[in-house]
């Protein structure tokens, strides 16, 4: 099933590529195993499926340990100050800071180990109360703050778009992150690539793709509906 729900997923990946006139290459799909057995992320990998994400870092440490090292595994949710130190190492980009102090935190353990550890900054773009993540509007000077730090490197924005029940309804949010990343790219401030735009999830990814994604995580869709009972 698993298999199955991954070839739809990429049509509709490929599809999104040729309606926006990209390459399939520029995005990266990130399979969201978050709930999910291991069993289930090891179907995937005869295909070459080596991008998972997982939002708690207890999780993604026990997958880690127990999946082969070539995985990539994306940290997409909150991240606790105190638990920095499990997953610097073993997450291959983290995609949500939103705070000069939890940067600070993870870059002082990026000084501990002599890594430079690649983040996104996860920006609110709806300004929805219950979701982390920095206003656009404050978006610019966080970077500016965090790019001085000497073991981050900042490579670009995310953000969890609203849950909606029609797709299009996000695009504007998802246009308005690109062209922020944009705007802050043009800074060239030193340590800022702001080449990844993380956005779109299994509701929206085609339009996220549409609007410039370049990382793109989609849980249920691949692995179906989480059961948190
Ligand atoms: C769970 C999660 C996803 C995947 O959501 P689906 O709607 O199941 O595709 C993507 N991004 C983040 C940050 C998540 O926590």
């Amino acid at each position: 099933m698993v298999v199955e729900n991954l070839a739809e997923v990429e049509k509709k990946i490929c599809a999104a590529c040729e309606r926006a006139g990209r390459r399939r290459d520029e995005v990266t799909l990130i399979a969201v195993s978050k709930t999910k057995p291991i069993s289930m992320i090891e179907e995937l990998l005869p295909g070459g499926t080596r991008d998972f994400g997982e939002n708690k870092v207890q999780e993604l440490c026990e997958k880690y340990e127990q999946l082969p090292k070539d995985i990539r595994w994306h940290l997409i949710g909150h991240l606790q100050r105190n638990k920095v130190k499990y997953a610097v190492d073993k997450a291959c980009l983290i995609h949500s800071v939103d705070s000069l102090r939890l940067a600070q935190a993870i870059s002082e353990e990026g000084v501990k180990r002599q890594i430079t550890v690649p983040i996104l900054i996860e920006v609110n773009v709806a300004g929805e109360e219950s979701k982390f993540g920095v206003s656009p509007e404050e978006t610019e000077s966080l970077v500016q703050n965090i790019a001085k730090l000497p073991a981050v490197s900042i490579q670009g924005l995310m953000t969890i778009a609203p849950f909606v029940a029609e797709p299009e309804e996000n695009r504007t949010y998802f246009t308005n992150l690109k062209k922020l990343c944009v705007d802050i790219k043009n800074k060239n401030i030193d340590n800022v690539s702001m080449s990844v735009l993380s956005m779109g999830m299994t509701g929206d990814y085609e339009v996220a793709i549409e609007e410039g994604a370049t990382m793109i995580r989609v849980g249920t869709g691949i692995f179906g509906e989480r059961n948190y009972s």
